[in-house]
């Protein structure tokens, strides 16, 4: 029997915008995924780079964004966790909940990828899931031959098998932030309902 896809799509979405659900959409088609769960990260005080906006704003933004997406849900599993979470104790997590049955794919963009051998206990996650690495517009297109060294030729050859050839779009939350606290116009960054609720709750200096 096949296994179940699962993708799973962690960040902080502040806020979630059309990169992350033209790039997850046609990620969650390419692996024949079943279900796509985005994790919004919690935010965390006095922290640099923590989220703008409440971890329940952002949560409930997800949840307007991704309304009409067939198998794609939101999870609260990092806000509601009250230790930092890490990538891996998160995918060591939802692959127990799921089970043996499961397939675990964590998805990152092509910006993460220098940024890897910081990230905790690199070498366990990419053996516990596929990592895999969206294309993204100003990044080069995702290449691991130079971690060979680090992490060793089978580790590199898994993470090249799972780039996953997303459309180029250009739009990121912090440039989008900045728009809508200069009072620019933003409707070709994000869904309509995403942007009546930032409106209506006068978010990111709306
Ligand atoms: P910021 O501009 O605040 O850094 P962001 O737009 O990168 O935010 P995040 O919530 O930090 O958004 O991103 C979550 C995940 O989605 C990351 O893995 C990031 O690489 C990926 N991602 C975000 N926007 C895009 C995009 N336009 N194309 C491809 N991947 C993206």
């Amino acid at each position: 029997m096949d296994k179940k896809r699962i993708a799973l799509f962690g960040g902080t979405f502040d806020p979630i915008h059309l990169g992350h659900t033209g790039v997850s959409k046609s990620s969650f088609e390419k692996t024949g995924a079943d279900k796509l769960l985005f994790i919004p990260a919690r935010q965390v005080a006095l922290k640099a780079n923590s989220p703008v906006v409440s971890d329940h704003h952002r949560q409930k933004m997800i949840e307007l964004a991704i309304a009409d997406f067939n198998g794609f849900e939101v999870s609260d599993y990092e806000l509601t966790k009250p230790a930092p979470a890490y990538t891996l104790d998160t995918v060591l997590c939802f692959k127990e909940k799921f089970g043996p049955q499961a397939e675990l794919y964590w998805l990152i963009g092509a910006d993460c990828v220098e940024d890897l051998p910081r990230w905790y206990k690199i070498e366990q996650l990419i053996d516990q899931c596929r990592l895999c690495t969206m294309y993204r517009t100003g990044y080069n297109k995702p290449n691991f031959d130079k971690f060979a060294d680090l992490w060793g030729i089978e580790r590199v050859r898994k993470l090249q098998e799972n780039i996953i050839e997303t459309p180029l779009i250009d739009i990121s939350s912090s440039e989008l932030r900045q728009r809508l606290a200069a009072g620019r116009d933003v409707s070709d960054m994000l869904d309509g309902k995403v942007l009546n609720y930032i409106k209506e709750n006068h978010l990111y200096g709306c």
